[in-house]
């Protein structure tokens, strides 16, 4: 039986192997005495250790037990054998019959045939495959978890061995023969819009252990203790700096991460390296590189990046563990950062000097990443899922990020470069122009007044409302802050933030659309099963009404928040007559219940609905005796009149906004609604592209929802256009059978010097 090392055994051997590192010889004489003490330790055969070399090669770089001629002979690529499927998994691997493993292959130049078990471990560096430590038994041995977690640890202190760079070159390790040097545009997926240029900065702050074994346990829990501790201090620190206090969203983010500051697992989990002989620091960066392999296998979305909260903090464990003062290690980067990363935590975004940031660029990511939404915030591009980026720059590498178009341009050619700057600046100069229009009305040449409301959804859109001088929010997009939220906003939490709304539009409408989950816009932590056709499915008001909890709640958060002010409360997705008077049932009842608790009544209270399903059109007369408004969805209204998916790229451009069908139904939805007075308005992409925008208009549209960023934009295009003149040309044009109208009114917007 073979002997299992304790805990103390362990730490012994730690002991044995940095006092080999630390003696006199070459790196390999070092791992050949390596691979003897722990096969003997292990009472082991075999011990070898496989190094990954550029090329995705693993190489047998050293071994006991197996033929001397195998060493730097055998190599085998990642999944070849049972060392090259430890590497493909980056997990240990445990077989008391390994030959009878499907991943099993024969190499006769080893001599391994004899040997019958086998325990292998990934040797990790930054969540990176580096190599494969492996021991073998003749007998069918079965190695214990204390065990594996012993050869982990010997694995860690090979992982700096080798990135010491003694053994391989940098060059190798860097694998450089994938940097080409030349220019590469790489997709990826938007996950905010804008253009930047800038450098190349590597979000890997790593942080140099030089101390891996320590003789005192106790002293180094002692150690991490105090780290902890600072560490604790500083996230509060952080959470009451001025701008995340006032900013909603940044606050609940960060108190996210400070409950995984406070998870007892993961530092229970350095806890136990320590007690296995590394040192503080070398533990956080051991159960750091566990987490990260974990991650990289992951495919949960949420739970990558619930996983990659505790990789920020490692890092930041580890600054307080070596004495690096936080930005420290940011202040000497260049004046345009753009940022490349695999993927990094809201709070490492907020260490950047927010000034110089300019873009961000990651190989992972999503639309409800934690850093993607803080990114928006600070309305910096960003892209994500660009498959290994990191392998294709160099720090200080020119870097476009097009966010608009999903694309990093790395090392641009001259003239591509030339053509971003050129854009840049006539951005910026637009900007300046659309600025200078903040105070203006949007006011037609013939002087009809059109309102332009924003849609919004988190907190800083609302400067953003002031900033481009809209008319107020068109669409408040409630499901936003639920997206961003841990677990259920309460209806103190949700009317909290409802209250800072309507405090921070100063007065100006805002309407709020009621709970439009389902679909494309799911909830992490509320599982629902998967649906073929999810945009069809069970969302919007179709989740509200079977869940009438959820409606109550956000319902009387809403009024709680709105007391003796106005407020407006729209339905999304309202398909039927019979939807809208449930939900408004649903309604009275929140405002009966807040009447008994004494609660101050709304000023004003307006109630409409989205129009964003065809059958509703069919029923305007019983739906315009309901409403006080209507506001046209045309992002699903379009997509469901065309059955044409809006978010597939492959018929984006199939159907168009400006197509006979669409026009025809957007006329007759503003006939019947002018016929009674009721007030309608657009609040899908459509009203924020001048051109379309300009359609609307001559459609008799008077209020438009849009991004802030075509404010400026649109307001110019009705600076410059006579209302009346579009009325008559489009009634000329109406019984067309094009696909499209857009060129004939492109046409007439450049012969009447409309500026679109
Ligand atoms: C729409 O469908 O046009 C709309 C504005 O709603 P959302 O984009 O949130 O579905
Ligand atoms: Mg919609």
């Amino acid at each position: 039986m073979a002997r299992i090392p304790t805990m103390t055994g362990s730490r012994r051997l730690l002991a044995r192997l940095r006092d080999v590192m630390a003696g006199a010889g070459a790196a390999q004489e070092q791992l050949d005495r390596i691979v003897s003490i722990v096969a003997s330790d292990f009472v082991a055969e075999v011990c070898s250790i496989y190094i990954l070399r550029a090329g995705e090669v693993l190489e047998l770089f050293a071994a006991t037990g197996l033929a001397p001629e195998a060493v730097h002979n055998t190599r085998l690529s990642i999944g070849e054998g049972l060392i090259g499927h430890i590497a493909a998994q980056s997990r240990p691997l445990t077989l008391a019959d390994a030959q009878s493993h499907p991943d099993y292959v024969f190499r006769p130049e080893t001599g391994e045939e004899i040997y019958q078990s086998l325990a292998g471990v990934p040797i990790l560096r930054g969540g990176r495959i580096t190599g494969v430590l492996a021991v073998q038994n003749r007998t069918g041995r079965s190695y214990t978890e204390e065990e594996v977690e012993t050869l982990e640890t010997i694995a860690m202190v090979l992982a700096e061995l080798i990135a010491s760079g003694e053994i391989l070159s940098q060059d190798e390790l860097h694998a450089v023969d994938s940097i080409t040097f030349m220019p590469i545009t790489m997709d990826g997926v938007r996950l905010n819009g804008g253009l930047a240029i800038g450098e190349a900065v590597r979000h890997e702050r790593r942080i140099q252990i030089l101390k891996l074994v320590a003789d005192d346990p106790v002293a180094e829990q002692q150690r991490l203790d105090r780290a902890v501790a600072e560490m604790h201090g500083a996230i509060d620190e952080m959470l009451e700096a001025k701008d995340v206090a006032e900013g909603g969203e940044h606050r609940d983010i960060l108190e996210t991460y400070k409950m995984f500051a406070e998870d007892a697992g993961w530092l229970a989990r350095i806890g136990e390296a320590i007690t296995n002989g590394l040192t503080a620091e070398a533990a956080v960066e051991k159960v750091r590189n566990d987490t990260r392999a974990r991650f990289r296998k992951q495919t949960d979305r949420y739970l990558r990046e619930r996983l990659h909260d505790f990789d920020d903090l490692a890092h930041r464990l580890l600054q307080h563990l070596v004495g690096i003062p936080e930005n420290n290690d940011t202040a000497n980067l260049p004046e345009n950062i753009i940022l490349m990363a695999r993927n990094m935590g809201p709070a490492e975004l907020l260490d950047y000097d927010r000034t110089r940031l300019r873009g961000l660029v990651l190989e992972e990511g999503s639309a409800t990443t934690h850093v993607a939404i803080v990114a928006r915030a600070l309305d910096i591009p960003v892209v994500g899922r660009v498959a290994e980026i990191l392998d294709k720059i160099e720090t200080g590498d020119t870097i476009i990020v097009d966010g608009d178009n999903a694309q990093v341009h790395i090392r641009p050619a001259e003239d591509v470069y030339q053509a971003f700057v050129d854009t840049l600046t006539a951005r910026a100069q637009r900007m300046a122009a659309y600025a200078s229009l903040r105070d203006v009305p949007a006011e037609t040449k013939d002087g009809i007044r059109v309102d332009l409301h924003i849609n919004a959804g988190l907190l800083a859109d609302m400067q953003n409302m002031l900033e481009t001088g809209a008319d107020g929010i068109g669409l408040y997009r409630t499901e936003i802050p639920f997206m961003n939220s841990h677990d259920f906003p309460d209806v103190d939490r949700q009317a909290e933030l409802y209250e800072r709304v309507i405090e921070q539009s100063g007065g100006k409408p805002v309407v709020f659309r009621t709970l439009d989950v389902g679909g494309d816009k799911g909830l992490p932590y509320w599982d629902t099963a998967a649906e073929e056709n999810p945009a069809m499915g069970w969302r919007a008001i179709r989740v509200s009404l079977d869940r009438p909890a959820l409606l109550r709640h956000q319902l009387r958060a809403l009024i709680r928040a709105a007391q003796g002010q106005n407020l407006s409360i729209m339905f999304p997705m309202i398909t039927e007559i019979a939807e809208f008077d449930a939900a408004r049932k649903i309604l009275n009842l929140e405002l009966a219940r807040a009447e008994k608790k004494g609660r101050t009544p709304i000023k004003n209270l307006q109630v409409g609905t989205m129009l964003e399903v065809p059958a509703l059109a069919f029923q305007m007369p019983a739906l315009l005796k309901r409403v006080d408004f209507i506001s046209v969805g045309s992002n699903d209204l379009f997509q469901f009149l065309f059955a044409s998916d809006r978010g597939s790229p492959k018929i984006a451009d199939r159907y168009d906004t400006l197509s006979p069908a669409a026009l025809r139904l957007l006329s007759n939805l503003v006939e019947q609604c002018d016929a009674t007075s009721t007030p309608i308005s657009l609040c899908g992409e459509m009203a924020g592209r001048p051109l379309d925008a300009m359609a609307l208009v001559g459609l008799g549209f008077r209020t438009l929802s849009m991004a802030p960023s075509s404010i400026g934009p649109v307001k110019t295009m009705i600076r410059s256009l006579s209302a009346s003149d579009l009325k008559r040309y489009l009634d000329s044009v109406q019984d067309v059978s094009e696909h499209s109208l857009r060129e004939k009114l492109r046409e007439f917007a450049l012969d009447h010097g409309v500026m679109i």
